[in-house]
Parts: C-alpha cells; sequence; structure tokens
C-alpha cells in the first residue's frame, strides 16, 4: 500500500464511508450491522467493526478493508478506490498514479466523457433559456413546471439543428471521444465506414440523467414536433462507459437521503412523474424510467431502504413493468406496497390536478403487494367459475412461492383463498404446498471454526503492546510445532497472522476466505484472550494432533495386520504405545508441584 494510501486509511472511518452506501444500526460496543449491499437478504448478517476498521458479511462471506468495500460497490479497482475515499474524508489527492497506462488512460477517458456531459447539460440549459427555447419553456410550463423545478432538475433544449452542439464540443475533445459519449448519431457508410457525427437530440425537451453522486451521465429527451417528423416521443442516450440503462434509477442522487429518513422508496415509472412528485415536496420518489426492475437497480435501492411503494402506470404496459418489478423486488426480499390511482390517472396527472394533499392520501392507503396481487387476479380472471378460479391461482401462486418468509406465504395463500372463494380442497391444497417452500432459498453460511482456533487467532491479532505475550506465546509454539496446527481449518490465516509485518492484522491475511474466517472471529471479539487462554488453546490443540496421530496410525496397524507385515507391525504398535503415553500425560499431567 502506497503512503497516501495508507495515510487515508488511517484517517477514513470505514462505518462513515459504509454509511454512505447502505444503513448501519449499532450492533454492539465496537460493531455496526446492516443488509449486505452484496448479496440477496432480508435480516442483517453485514457487520462493521468500528476499531479495527473492517467489514464482514456473514452469508456471503465478504470482507475487507474500507478501500475494498468502496472498490466492490463502485465497482472500481484499488488506485480508484483510494481517490474516492480521499475525497469523501476531504484528503487532498496527490498527483495521479495508476497501477497500469490502460487503466490510466480508461479513467482519463471517464473523466472527460463525464466533462462533455456536463458541458452538454449547461449547454441545453442555456438553449431553453434563449429564444429558440421558447416553444420547450411553454411546453414545460403547460406541464406544471416552474423556472426553480427546471433548474433542480436542469431541465434544457436541444434546438432543431444538427450541428450546434457538435460545433459546441469539438474543441474538447477528439471525434472518437465524441463518437464515445451518446450524445451524437451518424449513418453507417456504403464502405462500411462511420459517416460524420450529428447532433442525436434535436428539438426535445432534454433530461439529464445522473449517476448516484450527481453527476450527469446521459440525457432523456421528449420530441416537442408533432405528426411524422416527431419520431418516439422519448429517445434516450445509449449505452456508454458511463452509462447503462438497466444501472441507473432516475433521481437516486436527489432522493437517497429522503428515502433514508423516511424508510422508504416511492416508485414511479416515467421521468416526469418522479419530477413533478419530487418537486411538490415528496422527495423519496425515483423512477425506472418505463421499464422494469433490474437486479442491479434493486441492488442500488437496497443500500438505501428495503421498503418501496410502487405506483406504476395504471395501463396495461404499467401493470405488467409493475408485475415484474414486484417480482423482482419480492425475491429480493423488499417490503412492498402498491398504490393505483383514481380514474387512471398517472402520479404527473394526479398530484397536478388533485393536489399534493390527495396524492399522500393515495400514498398512505397503499395496499399490500398480497392484496393488489388478488385484486387483480380477479380483475384478470372475472366470473367466479371453476374455470376461473384455477386461472387466478395460477396466476397467484409463482407470486406466493417468490416470499422469502413462511408467514408471509401462509397469510398470502389464506388471503388468496378467502378472497376469490375457492371451496375446492385441491386448489387449497396447492396454495398451501406453495406456501410451504420457497423458490430458492439461501443458505447462509457455517463457520468451519473451533473455539480454540478462535481463541489463536484473536491472541495473533493482537495490536497492543500490552497483550503481546499472549501473541508471543501463540507465535512461538506455530513456529516450534507447525505439525499440531496443520489439519486446522484456518491454518493458512494463522500462519500469515504469526509471520506478519503489517501493523494491521486484516492486512496480513492474503487469501481472501482465509481472512474472512479471521473477520468472523474479530467481529465476535470481546478483549484479547490471556496467556492461559492461549496456553490452553495450545494444549487441546496439542491433544488433538495427537489424537489425528493416532487415528493415522490405527489405521495402518489395521493394514499391517491385513497383510502380515510383521515387522511394520512392530514398530507401528510400538509408537501407538508412546502416543498413547504422550497423550495421557498431556490429558492429566499429576499432581502441579
Ligand atoms: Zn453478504
Amino acid at each position: 500500500m502506497s503512503d497516501f494510501a495508507q495515510t487515508v486509511k488511517e484517517q477514513a472511518d470505514i462505518v462513515k464511508v459504509i454509511e454512505g452506501y447502505i444503513r448501519l444500526r449499532k450492533a454492539g460496543a465496537q460493531n455496526y450491522s446492516g443488509l449486505c449491499p452484496f448479496h440477496k437478504e432480508k435480516s442483517p448478517s453485514f457487520s462493521v467493526h468500528a476499531v479495527r476498521q473492517f467489514y464482514h458479511c456473514f452469508g456471503c462471506g465478504v470482507s475487507g478493508d474500507v478501500f475494498s468495500f468502496v472498490g466492490k460497490i463502485e465497482n472500481v479497482g484499488f488506485p480508484e478506490a483510494v481517490r474516492i475515499v480521499a475525497g469523501k474524508c476531504g484528503i487532498p489527492l496527490p498527483k495521479r498514479e495508476f497501477s497500469s497506462p490502460e487503466e490510466a488512460a480508461e479513467a482519463r477517458q471517464r473523466a472527460k466523457l463525464l466533462e462533455l456531459n456536463e458541458t452538454a447539460a449547461a449547454w441545453f440549459e442555456e438553449q431553453l433559456r434563449g429564444p429558440e427555447g421558447a416553444v420547450a419553456r411553454e411546453y414545460l410550463t403547460g406541464r406544471g413546471l416552474t423556472p426553480e423545478g427546471i433548474k433542480t432538475f436542469r431541465i434544457g433544449y436541444a434546438p432543431d439543428s444538427f450541428n450546434a452542439l457538435r460545433d459546441r464540443l469539438r474543441g474538447m475533445a477528439g471525434e472518437d471521444l465524441l463518437r464515445l459519449s451518446g450524445l451524437f448519431a451518424w449513418k453507417e457508410q456504403e464502405d462500411g465506414s462511420q459517416g460524420s457525427i450529428y447532433d442525436r437530440f434535436r428539438k426535445r425537451v432534454v433530461f439529464p440523467i445522473c449517476n448516484e453522486s450527481g453527476r450527469v451521465i446521459a440525457f432523456t429527451a421528449r420530441t416537442l414536433e408533432t405528426g411524422d417528423k416527431a419520431g418516439a416521443k422519448y429517445i434516450n442516450s445509449p449505452e456508454t462507459p458511463l452509462y447503462s440503462k438497466g444501472q441507473v434509477l432516475f433521481n437516486l442522487d436527489k432522493a437517497k437521503s429522503s428515502i433514508r429518513k423516511h424508510e422508504f422508496a416511492l416508485l414511479v415509472e416515467g421521468q416526469m412523474d418522479c419530477i413533478s412528485v419530487y418537486l411538490r415536496g415528496i422527495q423519496n420518489v425515483i423512477a425506472t424510467s418505463g421499464t422494469a426492475f433490474t437486479e442491479q437497480q434493486v441492488g442500488l435501492l437496497r443500500r438505501h431502504t428495503a421498503q418501496v411503494v410502487v405506483n406504476f402506470d395504471p395501463d396495461t404496459a404499467g401493470a405488467n413493468a409493475a408485475e415484474k418489478s414486484i417480482a423482482l423486488l419480492t425475491e429480493e426480499g423488499f417490503n412492498l406496497k402498491l398504490v393505483t390511482l383514481d380514474d387512471g390517472l398517472d402520479p404527473d396527472r394526479f398530484i397536478r390536478e388533485r393536489g399534493v394533499e390527495a396524492y399522500m392520501a393515495a400514498l398512505r392507503g397503499a395496499r399490500r403487494q398480497s392484496d393488489y396481487l388478488i385484486e387483480r387476479a380477479r380483475q384478470m380472471f372475472p366470473g367466479g367459475s371453476a374455470e376461473q378460479k384455477v386461472k387466478a391461482m395460477n396466476y397467484l401462486l409463482p407470486h406466493i412461492r417468490r416470499l422469502p418468509e413462511r408467514l408471509a406465504r401462509d397469510q398470502f395463500a389464506a388471503d388468496a383463498s378467502q378472497k376469490l372463494g375457492i371451496d375446492s380442497a385441491v386448489l387449497r391444497e396447492e396454495l398451501r404446498q406453495a406456501a410451504l417452500k420457497r423458490k430458492d432459498h439461501v443458505e447462509s453460511r457455517s463457520t468451519p471454526l473451533t473455539e480454540v482456533e478462535r481463541v489463536l487467532l484473536r491472541a495473533l491479532a493482537i495490536t497492543d503492546p500490552d497483550d503481546e505475550r499472549s501473541r508471543r506465546l501463540a507465535v512461538e509454539a506455530l513456529a516450534q510445532q507447525p505439525t499440531w496446527f496443520e489439519h486446522l481449518g484456518s491454518y493458512a490465516a494463522l500462519q500469515a497472522l504469526a509471520q506478519r509485518q503489517a501493523a494491521d492484522p486484516m492486512d496480513a491475511v492474503e487469501d481472501q476466505e482465509q481472512r474472512a474466517l479471521l473477520a468472523e472471529t474479530l467481529l465476535a471479539e470481546t478483549k484479547p484472550p490471556a496467556e492461559t487462554e492461549v496456553q490452553s488453546a495450545i494444549q487441546e490443540i496439542h491433544e488433538r494432533a495427537l489424537e489425528h496421530r493416532l487415528r493415522d496410525l490405527r489405521a495402518l496397524i489395521a493394514a499391517a495386520e491385513r497383510t502380515g507385515d510383521f515387522a511394520e507391525l512392530a514398530i507401528l504398535t510400538q509408537q501407538k504405545l508412546e502416543l498413547d503415553r504422550a497423550l495421557r500425560q498431556l490429558q492429566d499431567p499429576g499432581p502441579r508441584q
């Protein structure tokens, strides 16, 4: 680790940094816990050790220091993680260093693309204020947007031109980067080459899409043309090195603090719905941008809350998207409620026409997902004939099976059978079976560590010179009698710790699984073990090593007897006698002097 990284690590508080991504609760004198952002779970098994400054998940086994966490969650390499943590802690960055030329080139490219997007966003805003933007301003006013609202969301206007933005950005970057930015389009030539670039967004109202840190990474643009020339109502930036549609939640950057405060997120379909609701003071609102939820989006959201109120458009497309999102969010252990607005209104129109109070009331009246789905089943298969009931049931069964908790599945099944008026014993049995087992059950890891190994790990991880004697005992035993320890599951971690140079024990163990064993032990630690504790742990391990050897000898003796190798048998029997004696001696050393 470079000096700079070391400095950052010393100054950063891992609890604060991780709290920037997920909710943590105090779980002990030195520990915090929360839902793991790296695997699906409903009860928290992710822990952060405030004193030793590392995290560990008892569910999926990930562990590491502040840089490893940031690297994993932001999906960046070590140098970038160091920079991000430094930024969060307000530590000034030294001149940039990269581990490889490729990495340096990639970082330069990303920085340049961010700069292009930012410049474009500012330029679109400027165009909206200019004379050409009149038509767009009129449209936005008509949709109830105030100048402040427009400023908050940095809404802009792309003028009716093929080269205005291109000319603005040309001096900033080469043609290759401009093509990568997603801001331009071009025609494929007959000879296979790429034609010259032109502005992708023309005569459209432009909404920037930001990443979680609030940087502009893409745009969505609504046409102002009508008739044949209009094209698609909305067009988006294509996938770029900065932007991938399924990996962004619209407005999460602005909504996240409010989501945490209110402990739920309001999920709407369209960006306009989201903007409209947010600007009227309901700030924990995010949008999927008209598609069903993806797993990456679930991952983004999980860091902030496990409760979602879904308010999608009531049309069929909306209901289908809602259903897919419900399915995914349920599987991922979210607690869901659903809102259906009166008269088939979408959130934007509803809140504009009926006001924020009425909308809040609708949110308070959100139905549990089971009620929503049962209602939907009844609408889809009306009439109440036996055949329709079977269809309704078949529609509901997969939803029931998806619920992670047995109790919730039971309740759902009971509600369905009651509300659909199911009296058939066969159907009831099927519902019961659906409630009985979940589709895919996530096993929690069990630890292979024994108590004595924990004592040794804790002793070897000692950093306080006052407790150095406990540590020395363990180090010496490992150095002098390595064979006693060889068969232990944590042997590699024990060795690495015994020989460690690094000040931080977590840095000494490189193997990920071995480090997880150490993390798990240190999280449960209260204080370092006393010398006597270490001594008796070593003795027990010695005993076990002898027993281990004894088992081997018995097998060898049995084999020698079978083959009639009497010379070998004599030697083995002698060894066994000595071993028996050593073991007895160890277990009962007689009166002390
Ligand atoms: Zn995990």
